[in-house]
């Protein structure tokens, strides 16, 4: 740290804490598509129910099958197999392209 943060004033940026419990999401960006993992930390971390499905950009019933979230995704990560298509969680980079561009206003933001 002392080599990062040469001068006590650079070290102000430094905070020290301990976490007891909480959950996140993580991004791996060195992948390709990015990967996306949830996780929670704390003795009654298991005891947490997991929720359906993570926080992000889901598609609804609404959906017309238009394929322009297709086109637009960076991640490549929506499956057309069926309507309503179905935006691949894992890899999204929530960067909202689909929920912005969709015509039929068929994607949320949960
Ligand atoms: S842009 Fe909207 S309507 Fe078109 S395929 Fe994607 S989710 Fe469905
Ligand atoms: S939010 Fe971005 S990365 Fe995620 S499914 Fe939509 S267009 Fe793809």
């Amino acid at each position: 740290m002392a080599q990062i943060y040469p001068k006590p004033e650079t070290r102000q940026a430094l905070e020290v804490f301990c976490m007891m419990a909480g959950e996140g999401e993580f991004f791996d960006l060195s992948t390709k598509p990015i990967t996306r993992e949830q996780f929670r930390i704390g003795k009654d971390a298991d005891k947490i129910r997991k929720p359906e499905r993570a926080a992000g950009y889901f598609i609804t019933d609404r959906c017309i099958g238009c394929g322009t979230c297709v086109g637009i995704c960076p991640q490549n990560c929506i499956r057309s197999t069926a309507i309503p298509y179905v935006t691949g969680e894992k890899h999204c980079l929530h960067c909202g392209n689909c929920y912005r561009e969709c015509p039929a206003e068929a994607v949320v933001r949960e």
